[in-house]
């Protein structure tokens, strides 16, 4: 590969780049990277994390282990609704440092481009605060952040039994101050029962088309949803989709949406069940995978841990995670036209893995193989 103002000039193999013509008259002002016959491929791109948050959430992870189900463990403290009280209590200045940890992590593992969404504060104050913590973090991280307001994760308990006022209070003041203050590119809702309802989700996305932002959404996580309605808001992916139906499949396989799959979730949760990655795949569904980076559901920066997921669990092949991962991912973030694969024009962003073959990134299970990350061209972390 040749790299040269932060983008990739050619990549191929080394006899054929040689020969370039500038390259040829101008090989002392070359800096040679070797990578000592590891496996090189685009810097991962993690497309939907929920890194805003201020402590784990043991209560549940224990409850959950004795059998407690979400009502049990949401009475014993813990639920979502713990991460707010911890995120409203904190400061713009302590999210941020949390936030910049877990993306140093995640880079670490291979990752250079993350979607991080706010959700835990449901405030206009703790929302904005959010936000900026995740701005604050992406300004000392090498790699793209893409911020994404999620005040739609669930209703806040002040609201409760007049959860339209919420609603209303994201459409009209929290959707318009975050776009205004360029600080969301995307806004997200979650779809679901005891979240919001289809109704409310598009009345939201709606908000966000007129705010001039753009969209995707958390459906078909645990019940169906009426996707086209949401298809309708053309929104960049459509996320967890574990019950998605055959005649849904068939629908999204002519959209421009990506599905963006989340095994960490249901691995973490302990179920069974995973998405159905064969058959939407067959289908001809763009499909890209993430960590779902979360306190309750999915606390793990490794994509390569989730690539290994979806190889045993979701019987995707090792060079279909690759694709899920990087390209299609990019296009789960509409940054395809500079993100997620080595080719002359794009941004020289670049994981190199301690293996001899591409199918070892998801073959080690939890096993950190990545041994440097070059971001627009840049070595920004290296052990070897
Ligand atoms: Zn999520």
């Amino acid at each position: 590969m040749l790299c040269g103002g932060g983008k990739t000039l050619a990549a191929g193999p080394q006899r054929e780049l040689l020969r370039d013509s500038w390259l040829r008259t101008n090989r002392k002002k070359i800096k040679e990277l070797d990578c000592h016959g590891g496996v090189v491929i685009p810097g991962l791109i993690d497309c939907h994390t929920h890194p805003v948050f201020a402590e784990p959430r043991l209560v549940d992870f224990e409850k959950r282990i004795g059998g407690a189900g979400y009502e049990e463990i949401a009475a014993a403290g813990g639920g979502i609704r713990s991460s707010v009280a911890a995120v409203r209590q904190s400061s713009r200045g302590e999210l941020s440092k949390k936030v910049l940890t877990a993306l140093n992590a995640m880079l670490e593992q291979g990752t250079s481009v993350v979607e991080a969404k706010s959700g835990y504060g449901l405030t206009l104050e703790d929302e904005i605060k959010s936000l900026e913590a995740i701005r604050d973090a992406a300004r000392q991280w090498p790699g793209e952040v893409v911020p994404t307001l999620l005040a739609a994760h669930v209703v806040p308990a002040e609201f409760k039994n007049r959860e339209d006022d919420y609603v209303k209070l994201v459409c009209d003041e929290i959707i318009p101050l975050a776009a205004k203050k360029k600080l969301a590119r995307y806004v997200d809702v979650f779809c679901e029962r005891g979240a919001f309802t289809p109704e409310q989700c598009l009345r939201i996305l709606l908000a966000a088309r007129q705010n001039g932002l753009d969209t995707r959404a958390h459906v078909e996580q645990f019940t169906p949803a009426p996707l086209l309605l949401f298809l309708g808001f053309d929104p960049a992916s459509l996320d967890h989709m574990d019950c998605v139906s055959p005649g849904e499949i068939a629908v999204l396989s002519g959209a421009d949406t990506v599905v963006v799959l989340l095994p960490g979730a249901n691995y973490f949760l302990g179920h069974n069940k995973f998405p159905p990655a064969r058959q939407m795949i067959e289908a001809g569904v763009a499909v890209a995978l993430a960590t779902d980076y979360n306190p309750g559901t999915s606390p793990t920066p490794s994509m390569p841990f989730v690539m290994s997921l979806a190889c045993t669990h979701m019987k995707m092949s090792p060079a279909e995670t690759i694709t899920a991962s990087t390209i299609n991912a990019a296009c789960a973030l509409r940054l395809q036209s500079r993100k997620g694969s080595i080719e002359p024009g794009k941004d020289a962003d670049m994981a190199v893995f301690d293996v001899k073959d591409y199918r070892e990134i998801a073959y080690w299970v939890a096993w950190d193989r990545c041994v440097e990350m070059v971001v627009a061209g840049r070595v920004v972390s290296s052990a070897i």
